[in-house]
């Protein structure tokens, strides 16, 4: 039915690696995201799943059928773009039904079809309108209901929602989930937006350079990021990444030491390593009481302050000299940490305050491949992915 698999898939462009053996299971009825930066090899990895393109290596699954070579006509596949392109001069319902109609599908078939997809994605009533008499938004849910008439195993969405404003974007969003679960079919959508992803998926499929670097439900990316890339991209404002050195004690970096004992997270001593820490795992010392668990105490100054209103955004200058010195070069780039605190925390610019870390919130990488060692350093919890990549294994 509606499972995809990619297998082994690249695709070359002269000398642009748009997909790098890219290897994807979807399950029928998942909603996928495929989310990365801009250039990251997102669309190709879609058009190569619709037929539009076809790949260099590698092979494409729908169902039980390898599609690598059919048109996307034979694939039971329908895509929604970004550029929603209806026909300016054609009413909602004939825009609906117009694949139908070249399909020469009987009228009766028509009208169920287009009558239910309206139905789906509430647009009863309008079907006798035209394009330039509907909002952004109902013009993209016409593009929906043009793909669901269409009864595919699975829909392809390329950043559909990239065009319309932040508030639309927000309400569509829950359109297009309660669409899932209406429709119960697989869905796989491609957004550069991370909070997207991570709103609407079953799994986020995080690509970076053409190569994929996590699939896992949202929370596994967030929590258990497989390496420094899918840490620093899931998120926002980003994860804090502090560099330093493994030694008998624990971390050590120029300005913040965290203890540990390193056979407890299965390190050795000597090993350089990337600390990772959230902004929202960042306290300062009167709410230590909150943490389960702290680090030691953390000398800094407050910088610039960013009210959100739901919380404040607090950039610290770390004081020099923290943490055991190591080297020159590292001080410029160790020597800032983002902290995110309640709205109504009494805190101001160019003041010295203390913090703590919340140990268990702790991640550690490896500074060189970028992958994911542990996180949470409180006890001996090894970092593993319960459904994806675990992190330290050598895929
Ligand atoms: P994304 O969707 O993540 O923004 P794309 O899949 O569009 O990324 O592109 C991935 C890379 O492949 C980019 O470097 C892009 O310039 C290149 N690319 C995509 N399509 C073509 C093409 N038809 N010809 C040459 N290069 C391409």
């Amino acid at each position: 039915m509606g499972d995809v698999k990619l297998e082994h898939v690249s695709k070359h462009y002269d000398d642009v690696t748009a997909v790098d053996d890219m290897n994807l299971d979807i399950n029928d009825g998942e909603f996928i995201c495929l989310v990365g930066p801009s250039g990251c090899g997102k669309s190709t990895t879609m058009e190569m799943i619709a037929g539009l393109t076809i790949p260099s290596e590698g092979k494409v699954f729908i169902g039980d059928r390898e599609v690598t070579n059919l048109p996307p006509k034979d694939r039971g596949v329908a895509m929604v773009f970004q550029n929603i392109a209806l026909f300016p001069h054609m009413d909602v319902y004939d825009n609906i039904s117009f694949g139908l109609r070249l399909r020469n599908y009987d009228k009766e078939e028509i009208d169920r079809r287009v009558n239910r997809a309206a139905d789906v994605v509430q647009l009863e009533g309008m079907l006798d309108r035209m394009p330039d008499e509907m909002s952004g938004g109902q013009r993209q849910r016409v593009a929906i209901a043009r793909a669901i008439v269409r009864n595919p195993g699975v829909f392809l969405m390329d950043e559909p929602l990239a065009n319309l404003d932040a508030k639309l974007r927000v309400h569509m969003r829950t359109e297009l989930q309660r669409l899932h679960k209406e429709l119960d079919t697989t869905i796989i959508y491609v957004t550069h937006d991370q909070a997207e992803a991570m709103t609407m998926s079953d799994r986020i499929a995080v690509i970076d350079s053409g190569q994929l670097q996590q699939i896992d439900p949202p929370l596994v990316c967030y929590n258990e990021p497989a390496n420094l890339f899918v840490a620093g991209f899931i998120g926002s404002p980003s994860m804090n990444f502090l560099d330093g050195t493994v030694t008998e004690n624990g971390f050590e970096s120029t300005n913040i030491d965290i203890e540990f004992d390193p056979a407890d997270v299965g390190i050795e001593a000597g090993r350089e390593v990337t600390m990772g820490i959230r902004p929202e795992d960042v306290y300062l010392i009167e709410d230590k009481n909150l943490v389960a668990n702290p680090s030691h105490e953390i000398d800094a100054m407050t910088d610039v302050l960013e009210p959100m209103g739901d919380e404040i955004f607090v950039y610290l200058k770390l004081e020099e000299g923290a943490g055991a010195s190591l080297d020159e070069d590292a001080i410029a780039m160790n020597d800032q940490l983002l902290m995110s605190v309640a709205p109504d925390t009494d805190v101001e610019e160019d003041k010295d305050v203390t913090v703590v870390l919340d140990r268990s919130k702790v991640h550690l990488f490896d500074t060189e491949t970028g992958k994911a060692i542990s996180h949470g350093i409180e006890s001996t919890v090894q970092a593993s992915g319960p459904t994806g990549t675990e992190a330290e294994s050598d895929d």
